[in-house]
């Protein structure tokens, strides 16, 4: 329950599940939000339908599930991508998804149900990131292990590229033939899964609950003062721990995890150009840093933009001065520009809407002068006044 509240309220249609539910719970100093510990047997319990699923092809469970939520691009599960809206058991189930998919391993039988580019069923990496280069020029992406080597001996090697192939790309094929050459399919037994973490190749709840425990390793959170004592409103604090987390979903990020689509992770919908990075999107964007230097010539100090935007919330700038005031807006600020960026960018792209620099600079204004005057280091300060001149309120 308090999961589905959690990511019901932060999730601006987002619909990955952004942080690991172990990483949520954490104290605020190590990175979570406080809420204690939960327990992580009950992760590995749920881990247990995401196990049995592909195996119930025939559970009239399977079917509802199916119906309802369509089928995972992988061909065995269910899609992960549950609406925010729903309030269903399979919603929890669905984002230990993230947490269990690493522990599962496809064995190749006929080769017809696993995915030759995009599926981990060789070595310890898939063939698409493995041989990217080639992935690229190849005209159908999803073919099965099948489709590609065929059926009978010697492999037939149907690789579909759209066009002839250059000196370095065949070596690379020389390279990915050589790799493969010991596989041979058996064409009278299915592919399977099997769970990496027990010897018989079967799920148990133990095992994954060990693995679980093994992962949490927490390390401290640097920014959670910062964040955490501010005033803003909890959605713009929501956004800022999940992009501190280095979690949000800039396209660099959506590409690693849906590496079948393909995006475009070198552009950057503000500045027209470099990749959409953490960093970059809300930090070193010309866009972004415009901003930020707006913020800090009104603060009247002179800014050296740090590398990552980690530090930005770790480094105690002086900001607006050491009033409960200054402190107060200075953070409410800073905060409201990783918002307002955000907004931009999304708006942007789903919108197809851009506001000037200069537009997103008089948000940044309201919005902090809006939020800073609801506080109480505000009070009595009219919303017009702290808009006017935020030194001068700070000041006095
Ligand atoms: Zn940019």
């Amino acid at each position: 329950m308090q999961r589905d509240f959690l990511w019901s309220g932060a999730g601006e249609g987002k619909k990955d599940h952004l942080i690991r539910w172990d990483v949520v719970s954490r104290p605020k100093e190590l990175g979570g939000l406080g809420f204690g510990k939960t327990s992580m047997r009950n992760i590995a319990l749920l881990g247990k339908w995401l196990w049995r699923f592909p195996r119930e092809r025939n559970g009239l469970w399977h079917k509802v599930i199916a119906s309802i939520y369509g089928t995972h691009p992988n061909g065995w599960d269910a899609n992960m991508v549950v609406r925010w809206s729903h309030r269903c058991p399979w919603k929890a189930i669905a984002q230990v998804f993230q947490d269990f998919s690493p522990f599962v391993r496809l064995v190749v039988g006929n080769g017809e149900r696993i995915r030759f580019w995009e599926d981990l069923w060789r070595g310890n990496q898939t063939l698409c990131s493995q041989f990217a280069d080639l992935y690229r020029v190849t005209s159908v992406k999803n073919l099965s292990v099948s489709d590609v080597l065929g059926n009978s001996y010697p492999l037939s090697w149907n690789f579909n590229f759209r066009r002839n192939l250059t000196d370095s790309e065949i070596e690379l094929i020389q390279s990915l033939m050589l790799s493969l050459s010991s596989v041979r399919l058996s064409p009278s037994s299915a592919d399977s899964r099997v769970w990496s973490l027990s010897s018989s190749g079967l799920f148990s709840v133990r095992s994954f609950f060990l693995a679980l425990s093994k992962v949490s390793n927490p390390i401290l959170f640097l920014p959670a003062k910062f964040l955490w004592s501010s005033k803003a409103p909890s959605k713009v604090k929501a956004l800022a721990w999940v992009v501190a987390h280095g979690k949000v979903n800039t396209n660099d990020k959506l590409q690693l995890r849906r590496p079948y689509k393909s995006l475009c992770p070198q552009w950057c919908i503000l500045c027209k150009g470099n990749g959409e990075s953490i960093d970059h999107l809300f930090l070193h964007c010309p866009v972004t840093i415009g901003l930020w230097h707006k913020l800090f010539n009104l603060a009247g100090l002179a800014w050296v933009p740090p590398r990552s935007f980690v530090d930005m919330l770790v480094i105690a700038f002086k900001g607006l001065g050491n009033s409960l005031r200054g402190k107060t807006l200075w953070q409410i600020a800073c905060l409201t520009l990783v918002w307002m960026v955000w907004q931009e960018r999304n708006n942007r792209i789903f919108e197809e809407k851009g506001r000037t620099e200069e537009i997103l600079w008089d948000l940044i204004l309201f919005y902090s002068s809006l939020w800073a005057s609801c506080t109480k280091a505000f009070r009595g300060v009219p919303l017009s006044v702290l808009q006017l001149n935020w030194t001068a309120v700070c000041a006095s």
